[in-house]
C-alpha cells in the first residue's frame, strides 16, 4: 500500500496562546503521540528561548531539552531541563582542553556531569546525553526522532548514498556514533561546512532536524518521515508487497485455538527458564505483523543479525531467540526441546558476547537470558520486569521488524557491531541509570490468580497485592464483578505503556475471566488465562465459600450440603491443584492461601454444613502443604463474621441474623446502617472490639503469598479480632 501521509495535528489557535515553553511541550507530545514518529521513551526535542536571568536581571538564551528519562507522548513541562547554551557553548572549551577527549573517552563521559553546572533557574531536571545535539546545533527549535521508517534508512547498508537519494541535499549524513558530546561537535561540524542542511541521517540510530519556527520545524520533522516511508513503500510494494516480504512465508500460521494450546503447553515452562535469576512476566503478541515475520524464509537470518537503534536493544537485548520449528509437521514436545537447545545457545553466546567486548570496568555481566523469543506459527513473546516493561520490550522487537522490512525492501539491513552495542548496553552512564531506578515493590514481578476476586475479600485481596506490585488475574463465577475490579485497578494504576499484546495478553496489572469452581475444566481454563496473560501463575488465593441457608426447622437440603463441599472443599483443593500444575513447570517457589473460616473452630448450633466444610478446608491447607512441598507453601487465612462487602451477607441474612440477636432492623433502614449494627455486634465479641474487614483479610494474604512468612506452611492464621471460642486448644 502508498505510504499515507502521517497527519499533521498542529493547531495553530491553540499552539499561539502558549508560552514557548509551553509550545515545545505542545510540540513534543504531538510527536510522541505517534509510534511512526518516535518509539515509547525514545527521541528528545528542544527550543532555545530567551529569558530574563534570575541573577542579573538581563534577557540571556535558554536551552529547553526534554530532560533524561521519561516519554514524549506524555512529557510535561517538568520534564524538561533548562539550561544557559551560552555555558553549555562554552563547555567545548573546556573539553578541547582535555587530554583524553574523544569519542567514547571519560572527557566525553564528564561533559555529561558537567551539564548539571549550566543549570537556568534552578531547574532539577537531569539533562539528557543527547543535550549537545540540541546545543550546537543553530536552530531555534530543534527535534530528534527515532521514526521506523528512517532508522529502515538509517540501518541500510547503503545509508549514505540512500539519504541523498531520498532528501536530496536537505538532510546531510554522520555515521554511527554513541550518543554524547562529540556527536554534538560532529553535527555542529556538519552544519558550519553547509548552512542549507536542515536535517542529519544518524548511522544505525534516527535523525535529527531544525528550524527556527516551532510549527515549521514540527511540519518538517513529519515531511522527512514521509518521504523515507512513501521511498520504502514504493520499493516494498515494487518487490511483492506483503506476500514477498522477507523473502516470502516459509511456514504457516496455526489457528487461534491451536496457538493458544501451544502458547498455554510452554509458557510455564519457558518463563521458570528465563527466570532462574530474577522472575518476568510475559506478552505474547500473535498479530499478523509479527507472524508474517516469523513465518517468513529470512526470519532466522535477520533475528540473528540484531536489532540497531540503540534504544531498542536496550530492551530487546542484542538479538533475540528464534527457534525453527516447522509448526506444520512439529508437535509442542519438540518445540520445547528447541527452545530447551536454543535457549542454552544464547545464554553461552551471550556471555561470549560479554567476554568479548568487555573492559576493564564495565558492569558485571547482566542477566544473559533473552527477552523476546521468536517461534513460527505462533509469534513472539517479550519478557519484562512487568507487564508495561514486556509490552515496550514488544514494541521495540516491533519496531525492529518495521526497521528490517524497511531496509531490506530498499537495500540490505544491517545492525549495528557488537562492540557498539555492548558499549551502549554496558555503558556506565546507563548503568549508574539503573541504578537510579526505584527499588522495585515487594511483589514485584509476582502473577496471583485470585479466585473470588468479584467482590469482597477477593477484591480487596487484589487492590491490596497490586498496591505491592503484584500482577492479578480477578477470577470469579460473577466475571462482571471481576472486571470492574479489573477497572478499578486499571483506573488507579493506568494499563502502562508500549505495544498492547494478542488477546488476553493485552492487558495491564490487572486481568480478570469467569471461573466455576465446581468445574475442574472451567478452573484450568481460567488458570490458561492468567498464563496468556503474564507467561505464568506465583500464587493463587482461593476467597470463594458458599453458604447454604437453613429452612425454617434450620435444616439443611441435601443438595446444600453437596454443593457447600463443592465450593469449600473441593473447589478450593482443585484450584490449588491446578495452579500448581503452573508451578511445577515453572519450577519456582510459589504459594496457596486458601480462605477459610473461624466457624471452622468454633462449635455451634445452626451451620452445620458450612462449618464442617471449613473444618475439611483447614485439614485441606495441611495436606496440600504435605504434598506440594518444598515447591509451593500452602497457608490459609481464618475470618470471623466479615460483614461489611462480603457476598456472603446478603441484605436478607443480615436481617435474619440481627433478628437473632433481638437486635433492632426497621425495613426503613439503609443496607449500610444494618451491616454497621450487626458487624458491631459482632466486635463486641471479640477482644479486640473493632470490626472485621475485608481489608483486614486482605491484609494477612498478602502476608501469606508475600516472602515475609517465607518458613510457614500448612498454617491457618485466624483473623478475627481475637475470637475466643476460635483459640485453639
Ligand atoms: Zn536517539
Amino acid at each position: 500500500m502508498p505510504h499515507q501521509p502521517l497527519p499533521n495535528l498542529w493547531d495553530d489557535a491553540k499552539a499561539s496562546k502558549l508560552d514557548p515553553v509551553d509550545q515545545l511541550v505542545y510540540r513534543s507530545n504531538l510527536l510522541g503521540s505517534d509510534q511512526r514518529i518516535t518509539n515509547t521513551g525514545g527521541g528528545n526535542t528542544s527550543s532555545k528561548i530567551m529569558e530574563k536571568d534570575p541573577l542579573t536581571g538581563e534577557m540571556v538564551e535558554v536551552l529547553w531539552v526534554k530532560g533524561s528519562g521519561g516519554d514524549l507522548r506524555t512529557s510535561k513541562r517538568e520534564n524538561f531541563s533548562s539550561l544557559y547554551q551560552e555555558k553549555l557553548i562554552g563547555l567545548q572549551k573546556s573539553y578541547g582542553a582535555r587530554a583524553d577527549k574523544g569519542l567514547k573517552s571519560q572527557a566525553e563521559d564528564d561533559m555529561v556531569g558537567a551539564y548539571a553546572h549550566t543549570t537556568f533557574n534552578l531547574n532539577p531536571r537531569p539533562s539528557s546525553i543527547d543535550t549537545p545535539l540540541h546545543s550546537f546545533l543553530t536552530g531555534k527549535h530543534v527535534d530528534h526522532m527515532h521514526p521506523n521508517a528512517v532508522i529502515a534508512v538509517a540501518a541500510s547498508r547503503r545509508c549514505r548514498e540512500l539519504t541523498k537519494e531520498i532528501f536530496g541535499g536537505e538532510m546531510d549524513y554522520v555515521p554511527w556514533m554513541r550518543p554524547g558530546f562529540e556527536l554534538g561537535l560532529a553535527m555542529q561540524e556538519i552544519e558550519k561546512k553547509n548552512p542549507r542542511v536542515r536535517a542529519i541521517m544518524m548511522g544505525q540510530h534516527g535523525f535529527i532536524s531544525w528550524d527556527d519556527d516551532a510549527r515549521t520545524c514540527y511540519t518538517k520533522t513529519l515531511a522527512f518521515i514521509d518521504k523515507a516511508a512513501a521511498y520504502i513503500e514504493e520499493k516494498y510494494a515494487a518487490k511483492g508487497g506483503d506476500a514477498a516480504a522477507f523473502g516470502g512465508a516459509k511456514y504457516q500460521s496455526l489457528d487461534e485455538a491451536a496457538r493458544d494450546k501451544a502458547f498455554v503447553a510452554i509458557l510455564p515452562w519457558l518463563r521458570g527458564q528465563v527466570s532462574q535469576q530474577k522472575r518476568f512476566i510475559g506478552t505474547v503478541q500473535s498479530d499478523e505483523k509479527i507472524l508474517r515475520f516469523v513465518n517468513s524464509s529470512d526470519a532466522s537470518r535477520l533475528a540473528e543479525l540484531g536489532t540497531s537503534c540503540p534504544d531498542h536493544f536496550l530492551r530487546t537485548k542484542i538479538k533475540p531467540l528464534f527457534v525453527d520449528w516447522n509448526p506444520q509437521t512439529e508437535d509442542v514436545a519438540a518445540l520445547k526441546a528447541k527452545l530447551s537447545a536454543g535457549l542454552n545457545d544464547y545464554r553461552a553466546a551471550y556471555a561470549a558476547y560479554y567476554d568479548r567486548c568487555k573492559h576493564a570496568n564495565s558492569p558485571a555481566m547482566r542477566d544473559p537470558n533473552p527477552t523476546v523469543i521468536l517461534i513460527p506459527g505462533l509469534g513472539m513473546i517479550a519478557w519484562g520486569k512487568d507487564k508495561s516493561e514486556s509490552r515496550v520490550t514488544a514494541e521495540f522487537y516491533n519496531c525492529a521488524v518495521e526497521v528490517m522490512r524497511g531496509a531490506e525492501a530498499i537495500d540490505e539491513y544491517v545492525s549495528l557491531p557488537q562492540q557498539e552495542a555492548f558499549d551502549i548496553e554496558y555503558w556506565l552512564l546507563e548503568e549508574a541509570k539503573l541504578q537510579r531506578m526505584p527499588a522495585e515493590k515487594e511483589l514485584a514481578r509476582q502473577v496471583v490468580a485470585i479466585i473470588g476476586a468479584g467482590s469482597g475479600i477477593g477484591r480487596e485481596t487484589s487492590c491490596r497485592l497490586v498496591k505491592e506490585g503484584a500482577h492479578v488475574s480477578c477470577l470469579d463465577l460473577n466475571d462482571k464483578g471481576a472486571a470492574e475490579t479489573v477497572n478499578a485497578i486499571n483506573s488507579k494504576y493506568g494499563v502502562g505503556i508500549g505495544v498492547a499484546g494478542s488477546g488476553v495478553s493485552n492487558c495491564g496489572l490487572a486481568t480478570s475471566a469467569p471461573i466455576n469452581v465446581t468445574n475442574r475444566a472451567a478452573i484450568k481454563a481460567a488458570i490458561d488465562h492468567t498464563v496468556l496473560a503474564y507467561g505464568g501463575c506465583d500464587s493463587v488465593v482461593v476467597t470463594v465459600g458458599f453458604i447454604a441457608s437453613p429452612d425454617r426447622d434450620g435444616r439443611i437440603k441435601d443438595e446444600g450440603w453437596g454443593f457447600t463441599y463443592d465450593v469449600n472443599v473441593i473447589g478450593s483443593c482443585w484450584c490449588v491443584e491446578e495452579a500448581a500444575t503452573v508451578f511445577k513447570a515453572q519450577g519456582l517457589p510459589a504459594t496457596a492461601c486458601i480462605t477459610t473460616s473461624a466457624n471452622a473452630i468454633v462449635s455451634k448450633r445452626g451451620s452445620l454444613a458450612y462449618d464442617t466444610s471449613k473444618a475439611a478446608a483447614n485439614h485441606l491447607i495441611r495436606e496440600l502443604a504435605i504434598d506440594l512441598a518444598p515447591l509451593v507453601r500452602v497457608n490459609g487465612v481464618a475470618p470471623a463474621t466479615v460483614v461489611k462487602g462480603s457476598g456472603l451477607f446478603p441484605r436478607d441474612r443480615v436481617i435474619a441474623n440481627l433478628v437473632k440477636y433481638n437486635l433492632s432492623a426497621g425495613d426503613e433502614e439503609t443496607d449500610e446502617v444494618l451491616v454497621n449494627r450487626l458487624a458491631q455486634f459482632y466486635a463486641d465479641r471479640t477482644l479486640t472490639k473493632a470490626p472485621i474487614e475485608p481489608a483486614d483479610q486482605a491484609e494477612a494474604i498478602f502476608l501469606c503469598v508475600s516472602g515475609r512468612l517465607s518458613k510457614t506452611t500448612g498454617q491457618v492464621i485466624a483473623v478475627d479480632g481475637g475470637l475466643v471460642e476460635a483459640f485453639l486448644r
